[in-house]
């Protein structure tokens, strides 16, 4: 990992540049706390730069332009150039930012290459409609590209989150400037150089790199972005929707929190592999996923078999330099983050939840920042480890009466992203899963997932889906055109 020099300038109309101002700030390791580079520090200057190249590329269709099926080639290629350089920038996802090498190549870049393969295949395969009108006219529903999109991203996943925005975005013909999170800006920089290198032309796509307020802000705000699409916080989602409506009203659409419940009924199919679900799914990717199912109902007549089983499993998920191969459970992404998880750990337990598994920081002598997986049992409603996102490795364990009872409990949150329902008796998966207030509900499984459906939320979770056909809704206008027949034969 040595060999590995990262570049942190800036990417903007073609060419990797400075901050106008020339501000740097360090983009540190979690792994061990070391300097990997240092990386511009954009502010409005170079966010008007790079929208100005992103509104001239454009106008002049250099890429919206291009014949559909060069357009998917051109995509393809780019899909194809993320996999040849897969080792390097698993590598540097793994640096960057803490998650275990084998998933940053395994899931993260084979996640994103395949995201970008799968809109640049759709781009000339869609169709456009015309409308059931009388014979005396013709209306056509045709689909435009918005124009220049923003993207903003965090840093839990940054090229996949980037992937699900910038492949429908640019597959309908968009500009785009993306700004990954300042905590893991270095993969999302080099997807702007390969998407170059592709032959997406200069201009098209746009990376710039900063903090929140100074250069995502002038984002959100700039008058001449007509779309900001942003993963995230609630919190910061919230300001996204405000900033959109105070400038020009650009769409905005936002991909938010979670805390997601999965609930366990006594007659669940496969006590074994839900356990592997229930645990895989809170302590994959160090429970820095969105998605997490934190929240676990398990039914009283099985709980302790449950949780014995879940015990068993813990010790396979300790944490471990993320660099090697055999690691599953890596570093949190900063001292922040680890600070916020160890506080929510202290919450629990003045709260009178029962600490059964982890809650300890590790291998402080690294540098790094690691954290046992920690499971709480009796968990209350009212717990903040309840209510509020940990966004990392600690389960919340909660009890139930029946099925009414579990889903009025697991919809009494602000978050509506995912739920899991576990249960032999066909009726009560289907009753329940409609019941759930949430965007995807998994059934007698938690980790299926493909770029063939829509991923978003209900309530604080945001506004619209990735994934799908259902994103290009994001990234294009509908169009009707209506045209006179006045003599039809
Ligand atoms: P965050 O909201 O702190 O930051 C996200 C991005 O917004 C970063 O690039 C950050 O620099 C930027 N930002 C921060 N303040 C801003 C401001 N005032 N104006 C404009 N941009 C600003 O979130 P995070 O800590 O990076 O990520 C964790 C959050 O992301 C969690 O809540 C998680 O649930 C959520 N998330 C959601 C999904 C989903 O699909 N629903 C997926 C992944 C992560």
């Amino acid at each position: 990992m040595d060999h590995l020099k990262f570049d942190g300038r800036a990417l903007i109309n073609g060419k990797r540049v400075a901050a106008q101002d020339g501000q740097l700030f360090d983009c540190i390791s979690p792994v061990d706390g070391r300097v990997l580079t240092q990386v511009a520090r954009c502010g409005s200057a170079d966010i008007d730069a790079a929208v100005a190249a992103g509104r001239v590329a454009f106008e002049d269709k250099r890429w919206c332009g291009m014949a559909p099926a060069q357009r998917k080639r051109v995509m393809i290629r780019f899909a194809d150039l993320l996999q040849q350089h897969g080792d390097e920038l698993a590598m540097t996802e793994t640096l960057d930012m803490g998650k275990p090498v084998k998933y940053a190549r395994g899931v993260d870049v084979n996640s994103a290459s395949n995201c970008i393969r799968w809109y640049g295949e759709a781009v000339d395969k869609i169709y456009d409609e015309i409308a059931p009108t009388p014979s005396t006219a013709l209306a056509l529903i045709t689909r435009e590209p918005v124009g220049v999109v923003g993207v903003i991203v965090p840093w839990n996943y940054p090229m996949i989150m980037a992937a699900w925005k910038i492949a429908p975005a640019l597959a309908s013909g968009n500009s785009v400037v993306l700004k990954p999170s300042e905590k893991s800006p270095l993969t999302a920089l080099r997807l702007a150089d390969l998407a170059l290198e592709a032959g997406i032309p200069e201009g098209v796509f746009n990376v710039v790199t900063g903090y929140g307020p100074e250069a995502g802000s002038p984002l959100a705000l700039h008058m001449d972005v007509d779309c900001i699409a942003f993963t995230g916080s609630t919190r910061v989602g919230k300001q996204i929707h405000v900033m959109a409506g105070q400038s020009n009203l650009k769409r905005a659409w936002t991909e938010l929190g979670g805390k997601s419940p999965n609930i366990v009924f006594a007659d669940c199919p496969n006590l074994d592999r839900a356990v592997e679900a229930a645990i895989g799914g809170i302590f994959f990717n160090q429970g820095e996923s969105c998605n997490a199912p934190s929240r676990l109902f398990v039914q009283d007549s099985i709980k302790e078999r449950f949780l014995e089983k879940a015990l068993a499993l813990v010790p396979g998920y300790a944490p471990a330099n993320p660099t090697l191969p055999g690691t599953v459970m890596g570093a949190l992404v900063d001292q922040i983050q680890m600070k916020s998880v160890l506080g929510y750990i202290a919450s629990g337990k003045a709260e009178g939840a029962r600490l059964i598994a982890g809650g300890e920081q590790v291998m402080q002598d690294t540098g790094g920042c690691y954290v046992q997986p920690t499971i709480f049992d009796g968990v209350k409603p009212e717990m903040k480890i309840s209510r509020e996102e940990i966004f990392g490795p600690v389960l919340s364990v909660l009890s139930f009466t029946d099925a009414a009872d579990a889903v009025r409990q697991a919809n009494d949150s602000i978050y509506g992203l995912q739920a899991g329902v576990w249960t032999s008796d066909l009726n009560k998966a289907h009753g329940v899963a409609r019941a759930l207030r949430a965007g995807t509900v998994h059934v007698n499984q938690y980790d299926e997932d493909d770029i063939t459906v829509p991923f978003g939320g209900f309530k604080q979770s945001g506004v619209g889906r990735d994934k799908s056909l259902h994103a290009f809704d994001k990234y294009t206008e509908t169009k009707t055109t209506w045209i006179r027949i006045d003599s039809p034969v």
